[in-house]
């Protein structure tokens, strides 16, 4: 295979996921390897299903409180609406910076580089674990004026970074570059919300993948002085906004994602 994102002969995690939202980015090996995780893992298409939904209702939240521009940091395989259609149809002036690190979200990159001609999109090859990159990127710089409130936007992307790597300098550097005003929105796999037995079967199969962090643990990534958690601060993506969300809520047993959402003053 010339292009590593594009090797269809074995499942690629973006791809598995597009499956679980019901998109059609993916081939036969994905949605195989998708069904044996779910045969072990019963709740992940509706923890992939409410954590997409939390991403829709936090932009939504956002744009209220006044925020026009975005970094969303683990982008995805495009899966309608992404942040720049939800915060542009509340004001098509709005501005988005994507950056991913997988290939084949770049492959796809194109259909999120089609915003609001009012605002702006861009879209960055970056890792999440080189901040001072993201942040020093010309096509960043020129989409996001960051003497003005920015959202950083973690969802689903935190578990992929190791305890070994950092996590909190890596946040402190992003939270660092952000204007007073700005928020800070993160969502988190975790696996705290299961029967022990529920734990024992899954537990090899998610940290093969990611590593798995309670809801204590997500809040104290965040421990940072400049921020001003919003509510709880920590609880099930499904519990937040919940009056806006679709009917009947999940129960959180049933959800294995924590979401997080902060000030930055
Ligand atoms: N935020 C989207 C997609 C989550 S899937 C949503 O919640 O629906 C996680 C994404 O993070 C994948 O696209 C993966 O390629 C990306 N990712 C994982 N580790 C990364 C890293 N170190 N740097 C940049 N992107 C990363």
């Amino acid at each position: 295979m010339s292009h590593p994102g594009l090797d269809t002969s074995r499942p690629h995690p973006a791809r598995r996921y597009d499956y679980w939202l019901g998109g059609k980015d993916n081939f036969e090996t994905d949605r195989e390897s998708a069904r044996q995780i779910e045969e072990r893992m019963p709740l992940v298409r509706l923890t992939v299903q409410e954590n997409r939904w939390f991403l829709h209702r936090a932009v939504r939240f956002l744009a209220r409180q006044g925020i026009r521009q975005f970094l969303d940091i683990g982008t995805g395989i495009p899966t309608s609406p992404n942040t720049h259609e939800i915060a542009q149809e509340i004001d098509p002036s709005a501005r988005v910076v994507y950056a991913d690190n997988d290939p084949l979200v770049l492959a796809h990159a194109r259909a999120l580089l089609t915003g609001d001609k009012r605002g702006r999109t861009a879209y960055l090859d970056a890792d999440l674990r080189d901040p001072a990159k993201i942040l020093g990127n010309a096509d960043l710089r020129d989409t996001l004026d960051l003497t003005q409130p920015v959202a950083l936007m973690l969802i689903a992307i935190l578990h992929f970074v190791r305890d070994a790597e950092n996590p909190r300098a890596i946040l402190d550097t992003l939270i660092d570059a952000l204007p007073d005003g700005s928020y800070v929105v993160a969502s988190h796999v975790t696996l705290e919300y299961m029967t022990p037995e529920e734990f024992k079967a899954v537990r090899a199969v998610a940290e093969a993948q990611s590593q798995s962090r309670s809801g204590v643990e997500l809040a104290e990534l965040f421990a940072h002085p400049r921020l001003t958690p919003i509510g709880p601060g920590v609880q099930s993506v499904s519990q937040w906004w919940a009056q806006e969300a679709p009917a009947p809520r999940p129960r959180v047993e049933d959800v294995a994602c924590n979401g997080f959402v902060a000030r930055v003053t």
